[in-house]
């Protein structure tokens, strides 16, 4: 989520009412405007706005169907739904509500109330991010935290199960990291950890999930990858680290990693931990020969 203002969208086919909305929200969030329903589900996916103001009857389909739209969308089903409607029967309140909408404001609006009442659904909203970021992400580093790793990883080891895809994991362990904060303090400590998660982002696919297992100690989980595509994959990252140094006051800090990597065959098991203890045992045979090297399990690892 970033600093700047949340974006509301406004749904709204009769001009008059779109002034007026925007009279009263100025200053509190960027706004964009549709007149038709259409427009409003392709607005809402791409602008990735934070809320919609949806009016009810629309030239193309009901702002119900809208509403429904946006919350099976999984990259809508987010944004705060607010009705904005002269439709003021109480049935078609509680079906609105029903339906997953925050608020329900009727027609003619009074324009305090209405900013005061989005106002308090845009500091909930706003509030409820901010909480779901803390608790998907590492503190430190920004990246996903163990947690957040396991249940987006379920997921997909289960869609995997489902489709037969092929999925690679890796865990990755800085290598002798213990003297980097014994020579140079525990921030600079910090900072290489930081450091090594940017490199890690920039080698990795947007599809790739990147997380702090722990400590030094990092885990990705490679959908629609083999293991031996994984296995160039982690190299490339190997390498990157390799010759990536840190700059410091007056000298470089050159950090290297150990990566060990599995093949997950979903229909064997979609837990994920049984696949990361494989990569973990592969990363302790990348230590043991020698460290700043990638090796894929193998049966006999075990
Ligand atoms: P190996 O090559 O065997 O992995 O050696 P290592 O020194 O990297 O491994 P070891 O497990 O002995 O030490 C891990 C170190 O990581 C010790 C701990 O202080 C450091 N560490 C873990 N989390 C943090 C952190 O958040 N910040 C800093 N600065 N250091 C951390
Ligand atoms: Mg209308
Ligand atoms: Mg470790
Ligand atoms: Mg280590």
């Amino acid at each position: 989520m970033s600093a700047e203002l949340p974006t509301i969208l406004i749904v709204e086919d009769e001009i008059i009412n779109i002034h007026s909305l925007s009279r009263i929200l100025r200053g509190t969030a960027r706004l964009c405007f549709a007149t038709t329903g259409e427009q409003a589900l392709e607005l809402a996916e791409r602008l990735e706005v934070e809320m919609v103001l949806l009016d009810i009857m629309l030239p193309d389909m009901s702002g119900f169907e809208v509403c429904k739209q946006l919350k099976n969308n999984p990259a809508t089903f987010k944004c705060t739904v607010i009705f904005v409607t002269a439709l003021d029967s109480d049935e078609e309140e509680a079906h609105g509500l029903r339906m997953g909408a925050m608020d329900y404001i009727k027609k003619p609006f009074n324009p305090i109330i209405v900013r005061e009442r989005v106002q308090n659904q845009l500091n909930l909203t706003l509030a409820y991010r901010k909480l779901e970021e803390l608790s998907t992400t590492d503190f430190l580093t920004g990246a996903f935290n163990r947690r957040y790793f396991t249940d987006i990883a379920t997921t997909e080891l289960k869609r995997h199960q489902r489709h037969n895809k092929d999925t690679s994991v890796m865990m990755l362990d800085i290598d002798h990291f213990k003297e980097v904060n014994d020579t140079y303090g525990h921030s600079v400590g910090d900072r290489a950890l930081r450091h090594l998660v940017r490199i890690c982002r920039d080698n990795l696919r947007e599809e790739d999930i990147f997380a702090r297992y722990g400590g030094e100690e990092f885990c990705i989980l490679l959908p629609e990858t083999d293991a031996s595509t994984a296995e160039e994959a982690a190299e490339r990252l190997r390498q990157n680290i390799e010759n990536t140094p840190m700059e410091l006051d007056d000298n470089q800090l050159h950090l290297r990693a150990s990566i060990g990597l599995s093949g997950i065959d979903a229909q064997k098991s979609a837990d994920i931990d049984y696949w990361l203890e494989r990569a973990d045992l592969a990363l302790y045979r990348a230590k043991e020969e020698g460290r700043n090297q990638v090796v894929c399990y193998a049966t006999e690892d075990e």
